[in-house]
């Protein structure tokens, strides 16, 4: 149960009074649950490691209708119930689809990502056509959020040299991750990718632990896979439980083998 609900519900039966007192005591929890990642990361010993959670192919309301635990939205509300921001990376063509779902990411706080115009794979384009592809969707991102991408994620996590001078060149540093969640497969069930995220990140977290890393995981997930929103308040609940804190993608210029990648995880 989140902090803020637990306060609502307690003012609402407590007196005017105690109303107050509680109401302040809630600023003071929230606050704390909302820089509690970040004050763990600071104090090294009480986060085993940084782990980020990233969505590509947004923003997706798409199937909303059909199930209201589908898409983008569903997927804000889960990730603000645990006050705990992400990396979207989206694709520009969505965005001009649908500019509010693309504010709502950015009025939460999360981090916005560049996943190119039309979600083509660019090792099959030339230099020149690549650039195009990521120059448009931050163009169109800009415009409808506000915001000005740093990362960029290239369709099917497809990259080449040439891939990678095509974000630079839009001063975009490009990640893959290191966690994939399988999220996107039509059969992805809730548990599943439970299961499979949990189990990645705890392999991958071994494999840095046992040569001293303190590298962050970087994990990919879909606004539009058809069980992710579901899956994510349990996915946050159990990491923390096994005592990682969550982080936020930042630029690297160090490639990253783990994260495939310009990108590093910092804690917010
Ligand atoms: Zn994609």
């Amino acid at each position: 149960m989140g902090v803020r609900r637990r306060n609502r519900s307690l003012v609402t039966t407590g007196s005017a009074a105690l109303g107050v007192a509680v109401m302040a005591l809630g600023v003071t929890q929230a606050a704390h649950a909302q820089t509690g990642d970040a004050a763990a990361g600071a104090d090294a010993g009480s986060c085993r490691r940084h782990v980020a959670l990233s969505f590509d192919d947004g923003p997706d309301n798409s199937g909303a209708a059909a199930s209201p635990a589908y898409g983008t939205n569903a997927l804000l509300d889960g990730l603000a119930s645990r006050q705990v921001r992400a990396t979207f990376f989206l694709i520009g063509r969505k965005v001009v689809n649908d500019p509010d779902a693309a504010r709502r990411i950015r009025a939460a706080g999360h981090v916005i990502g560049n996943h190119t115009m039309n979600h083509r794979d660019m090792t099959l384009m030339t230099y020149e056509v690549a650039k195009q592809e990521v120059r448009q969707a931050q163009t169109v991102i800009k415009g409808a959020t506000g915001a000005t991408p740093t990362l960029g994620r290239s369709p099917f996590g497809r990259f080449n040299a040439t891939v990678d001078r095509a974000f630079a060149s839009v001063r975009l540093a490009r990640s893959n991750w290191a966690v994939e969640s399988y999220d996107w497969r039509p059969t992805a069930t809730v548990a599943g990718v439970q299961e499979t995220v949990l189990a990645r990140v705890n392999e991958v977290d071994g494999t840095l632990a046992s040569t001293g890393s303190a590298e962050g995981i970087i994990v990919l997930m879909h606004d539009n896979g058809v069980a992710t929103a579901a899956a994510v308040p349990g996915i946050i609940d159990s990491l923390r439980a096994g005592g990682y804190c969550f982080g936020k993608m930042v630029p690297s210029r160090t490639f990253s083998e783990v994260n495939r990648g310009y990108a590093a995880v910092v804690p917010w």
